[in-house]
């Protein structure tokens, strides 16, 4: 095991006996542990409802850990860190043992101080655990104070500004580190690095160049036990406002003068700022909604959407999204970025794909007088690397050209929302490095876009759902949408990267 520079801290989990720790935070945390980047100096609370003992969740997070990655080597040092606190959100009471139960393991483990409290719960008692964090004297050390946030962050502008505001009582805006768990993955912190560290790319990275950008973010799944939370929310808002504009923010962003939190941050805001805002005209003509119905997926017969546990059996709820984003800026001017993302969807996967323009002429007898554009795909996930599409010889006596593939291929974590992501955001979050987690500028920002879009499509019942089955890629219009343009989306099967 290594030594490491990571500070001593106290990682509070609120939401400790939930879902998004068992599969997540504490396989996560044991990679830390197991690879030395955690300081030997921490202790981790779980804080819950349940009424458990300290070996009852040293068990859990054992069970969590050995289910999620299928090992177990000195896990019991590994748990010994870990102490439970059953807890009642909204009681001063269980604030003030909590914060016994701090101080003591601030001194017997040597934390000097530093905490970071992580909010792994449901979005309504975010502003409470943060007023009482505060009044009740858990912020009030010498150390480090961060507060680890989950999505969604606010529901539209207006609900996000007033929650942002209950947290700024306690937590200025620089011990807030706000999880878009994308900004974790390894190609999506690729972009920046293809991007600004190869001549070859850079150069041609704007609008004499690129034709268009597409972006797919596709889930076989459907909503799962999730209906409920769904309804309210929608594929416009689990998805569209964080993730997807959040790669498109790194793909459009300008080279930042340093590779600093604050210079990342502030480039990524700068296209926020240039997104062209849509009327309810533009919805119409650049956003396309869809919802599953019934159809056949790799798991057999699936139900629509609208035969889903808790779904309203009328839901105007939209599942998938495709939209076309205009950035108005002098790089990226007349270049439409294209973004798709659903449930029910015929593949799981995450890619983008950068389309270069033709050249001026075609100088080759191909027998449609035809050539494949140049093309860059990142894949995200699940597998992870990327593939230049060029054209060269076709083997022969005639001088045709043929598409080939030049791959690279990460050697992959499988599986949407790896712990890897994670890991590596806990990780940044205990050193104090907060580039991969979204500023309240690029959530305000998001949230004005997507409110258009938003409120246009909550006012008016699509009549056409459900409009795409369960197992395809998503309704015709989402085609419609770049024909109109002359473009096409690129078939995500045939992008595939081959594995090295
Ligand atoms: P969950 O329902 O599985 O767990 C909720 C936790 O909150 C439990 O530990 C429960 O004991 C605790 N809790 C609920 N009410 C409480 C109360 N009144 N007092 C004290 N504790 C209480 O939820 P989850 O799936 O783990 O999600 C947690 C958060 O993470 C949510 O904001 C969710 O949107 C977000 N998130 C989850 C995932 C995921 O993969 N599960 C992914 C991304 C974001």
């Amino acid at each position: 095991m290594n030594n490491t520079n990571t500070p001593s801290s106290l990682i509070m989990i609120f939401g400790a006996t939930g879902d998004l720790a068992k599969r997540k935070l504490y396989p996560s945390l044991y990679h830390l542990f197991r690879k030395g980047k955690i300081s030997k100096k921490f202790a981790v609370v779980g804080v819950a409802r349940r009424d458990w003992t300290n070996e009852q969740f040293k068990d859990h997070v054992e069970t969590s850990v050995h289910n999620a990655l299928g090992k177990n080597e000195d896990i019991k040092e590994f748990v010994s860190h870990f102490h439970y606190q059953s807890h009642d959100v909204s009681d001063s009471d269980s604030y003030r043992a909590l914060k016994d139960l701090a101080d003591e393991l601030d001194n017997s483990y040597g934390l000097n101080g530093n905490r970071i409290f992580y909010l792994a719960m449901a979005p309504e008692f975010f502003g409470t655990i943060t007023d009482h964090l505060k009044q009740d004297g858990l912020t009030n050390t010498d150390g480090f104070q961060r507060l680890v946030i989950e999505k969604p962050f606010g529901h539209d502008l207006e609900s996000a500004e007033e929650l942002n505001m209950q947290i700024r009582e306690s937590f200025s805006e620089d011990q807030i580190y706000r999880i878009d768990h994308y900004l974790g993955k390894e190609m999506v912190q690729n972009i920046e690095v293809i991007r600004f560290a190869n001549a070859l790319f850079e150069p041609l990275w704007n609008n004499r160049y690129i034709s268009n950008i597409q972006i797919t973010s596709s889930e076989e799944l459907g909503v799962e036990e999730r209906g409920r939370y769904y309804e309210k929310s929608g594929a416009l808002r689990d998805m569209v406002q964080n993730h997807m504009m959040q790669m498109v923010a790194l793909l459009a962003m300008e080279p930042p003068i340093k590779l600093t939190t604050d210079e990342i941050r502030s480039e990524k805001v700068r296209v926020f700022r240039s997104l062209h805002s849509y009327n309810e005209e533009e919805v119409k003509e650049n956003f396309v909604r869809g919802q599953y119905g019934p159809g056949v997926t790799v798991d057999g017969k699936v139900k629509g959407y609208r035969e889903e546990d808790n779904v309203d059996e009328q839901s105007n709820t939209e599942t998938y999204v495709a939209g076309k984003l205009s950035i108005d800026n002098f790089r990226w001017a007349g270049v439409p970025f294209y973004i798709r993302t659903g449930k029910r969807m015929e593949a799981k996967s995450t890619k983008i794909v950068i389309q270069f323009k033709d050249i001026p002429m075609n100088l080759y007898y191909n027998k449609d007088n035809s050539m494949s554009p140049n093309l860059l795909v990142i894949h995200i996930q699940p597998e992870e690397g990327i593939t230049l599409h060029l054209n060269a010889k076709k083997s022969g006596q005639n001088i045709e050209t043929t598409p080939v593939k030049l791959n690279f291929a990460n050697n992959s974590f499988d599986g949407m929302n790896t712990p890897e992501a994670y890991e590596k955001l806990l990780h940044d979050c205990m050193r104090g490095d907060a580039t991969n987690f979204t500023h309240w500028d690029e959530v305000k920002l998001s949230w004005a876009f997507v409110d258009k879009i938003s409120d246009y499509w909550e006012n008016t019942r699509e009549q056409h759902f459900p409009n795409y089955e369960a197992g395809t890629m998503g309704p015709k219009e989402a085609d419609q949408l770049l024909a109109k343009d002359g473009f096409f989306w690129w078939p995500v099967e045939n992008l595939d990267v081959d594995q090295c």
